[in-house]
């Protein structure tokens, strides 16, 4: 009933044809991170850069998609503009489902469309339509279009760009559905350089499930914990921002562009206030019966006579915290008003958010003017920012397409890198310390997911240099296999149980990966690294802004020699994770 290889579709954009490889490999990398990494070995170009036609962008699903609850994902793999190295960004929503249900394990999009276009593709059709009537329309408009003109039977995602992506900024990303997000290192921008304005992905298919009680009764055990054990709870509840009020209390909380890690004021911009005073409804991923996603209303009197205009916008810990902490704006419907525009623009918020407050440091210290940032930036007014953010997402002026391209490359160009908050990319919501500090600045997503090292200092643990090591490579060990499975992170309690996940794929018939998942998480660690490394990383270049040494958290100030000597080791195990196979492919060991 399974398929032992996998279906890709690949798709030329210069020619609007497409064609179906059969690739081995299930056994060794089992799908999403580890096929994306197999994709990219296939058909990346190391050399060249990211906006070369030919590089491909890919996305991939996992073995258990379709098949068991919270195996919604689908991983985004591609060359970043943001530092013209591989990277991955993972998304929700529907697009996991629909690619499951179009048949297809993998989609790689190459080339280069003549005229902005949409590509349509299911399980028995491709599609390239001229969209030049698209062009310039937000991610609203553009989705709202799309819908419309791809009606059809099945499960539909609909993929798309907006004004950033079209810009070519470093923050542009891939919104999906409503809500959900490719959102890191801009392959928003990888479309827009293929000349792709979306994507519509039709699951007009469908597919068997397993005969016989043991995939029902193992559906059954996986649905039961997750829904009755408590342990996804805190996701459905307040959701990720229940993290706000707890990092304020521990000094934790990145604060006015890192000048503070705690704030009374943070009260009004906690999880607790935005369930309270704005949650709407939740809504979940497909194939998930926790519905971690929290949608709030902002309304705004667009008339005199009482004329309002609604909007519902989606918020979470990351975004509050790097775009509402980060610029001290603590009236949660003004952090939703900007949130709503970030949002039409197709940014990243985490990223923008991060670039603003970085922005109004350097104004208010008189490296840029308002010459620059066209609007007065000022901590704590939400009103201006959303100006900014629009600025940004557009690329209004020299200031604003640079900042665009990272916080750091505008701070080379007009100072300030010490106070850039920038690990690797934009930080996450997290000033906890050393051990998180540099899993940011040199993990292979610099994304607070590729370790989650705030954890361990937290829960303060020892500051031995080789505890830690071992802590970052186990730990990504672990989530790699996860991601190239596909599961959402926030069911890391249970597929995290290698014996219930390995039952899992045994009742679809995957017996060989099933016996394997240890070997494939360390596999697929490794070739993301040599891929990494192959495009260009050096670990040893990176450079942690004083900033971040200069905080004080409730464990006291940061240690700065036990972060540098951190850093130095993290980086050597990076270089030895990274060298090439002697005997060739990595996937092939
Ligand atoms: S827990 Fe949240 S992010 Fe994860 S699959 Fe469910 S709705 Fe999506």
């Amino acid at each position: 009933m399974i398929r032992e290889y996998f279906r890709v579709l690949n798709v030329d954009l210069a020619t609007g044809m497409g064609d179906i490889v059969n690739l081995e490999g299930r056994d060794t990398v089992a799908g999403g991170s580890g096929l994306a990494a197999l994709l990219f070995e296939k058909y990346g170009l190391p050399e060249r850069p990211w906006d070369d036609p030919q590089q491909p962008l890919i996305f991939a699903i996992g073995p258990l998609t379709g098949y068991f609850p919270l195996m919604s994902k689908t991983v985004c793999a591609f060359k970043s503009p943001y530092h013209d190295q591989y990277a991955e960004s993972h998304a929700g929503g529907r697009s996991a489902y629909s690619l499951r249900f179009a048949d297809l394990d993998a989609l790689v999009i190459q080339g280069k469309a003549a005229v902005p276009s949409c590509l349509s593709v299911g399980s028995r059709h491709l599609d390239l339509k001229d969209a030049r009537y698209l062009w310039g329309l937000d991610v609203f408009q553009t989705g709202q279009r799309l819908r419309n003109m791809s009606k059809g039977t099945g499960h539909r995602s609909i993929w798309r760009i907006g004004p950033a992506g079209e810009n070519l900024s470093a923050f542009a990303c891939i919104n999906v559905d409503t809500y959900r997000h490719f959102g890191r290192l801009g392959c928003g921008a990888v479309m827009g350089a293929k000349n792709l304005k979306g994507i519509v992905v039709l699951g007009d298919s469908s597919f068997p499930l397993p005969e016989g009680k043991e995939y029902a009764k193992l559906f059954k055990e996986v649905h039961e914990k997750m829904t009755t054990s408590g342990m996804m709870d805190k996701y459905h509840n307040l959701g990720t921002p229940i993290n706000m009020a707890h990092l304020n209390g521990l000094s934790a909380l990145p604060i006015r562009n890192l000048q503070k890690t705690t704030d009374p004021e943070i009260e009004g911009i906690s999880g607790e206030t935005f369930a309270r005073d704005t949650l709407l409804r939740n809504t979940a991923c497909s194939g998930c019966p926790v519905g971690c996603i929290h949608i709030a209303f902002v309304r705004e009197k667009f008339m005199d006579k009482n004329q309002y205009l609604y909007r519902q916008v989606t918020y979470d810990h990351e975004p509050i915290a790097c775009a509402g902490a980060m610029l001290h704006v603590t009236d949660p419907f003004s952090v939703l008003a900007y949130m709503d525009t970030v949002e039409r623009c197709g940014q990243d918020i985490i990223s923008a958010g991060i670039a603003l407050a970085w922005a109004t440091e350097a104004l208010e210290k008189g490296l840029i003017s308002t010459k620059e940032t066209i609007v007065p930036l000022k901590f704590g007014d939400g009103a201006v920012y959303r100006q900014a953010f629009e600025h940004l997402g557009a690329a209004s002026n020299d200031f604003y397409r640079l900042l665009g391209q990272g916080t750091m490359k505008a701070a080379e160009h007009y100072g300030g890198q010490d106070f850039a908050c920038v690990l690797g990319q934009e930080m996450a919501g997290y000033a906890t310390g050393e051990a998180y500090f540099v899993s940011q600045a040199l993990g292979f997503r610099h994304s607070h997911l590729d370790t989650a090292a705030y954890g361990y200092d937290e829960n303060n643990k020892p500051k031995e240099v080789p505890k830690v090591l071992q802590y970052y490579v186990q730990e990504e060990q672990d989530r790699v296999l996860l991601t190239s499975l596909v599961t959402c992170l926030f069911a890391r309690g249970v597929y995290g149980d290698h014996q219930l996940t390995a039952d899992c794929l045994n009742s679809l018939g995957y017996k060989n990966l099933a016996e394997n998942l240890d070997a494939v998480g360390k596999r697929v660690q490794k070739m993301r690294w040599q891929l990494r490394v192959k495009t260009g990383f050096d670990p040893g270049t990176v450079k942690i802004p004083k900033r971040f040494k200069e905080i004080v958290t409730w464990r006291g100030p940061i240690d700065e020699s036990y972060l540098d000597s951190l850093q130095k080791a993290y980086a050597q195990k990076i270089r030895e994770m990274g060298k090439p196979e002697e005997e060739g492919s990595p996937a092939k060991n």
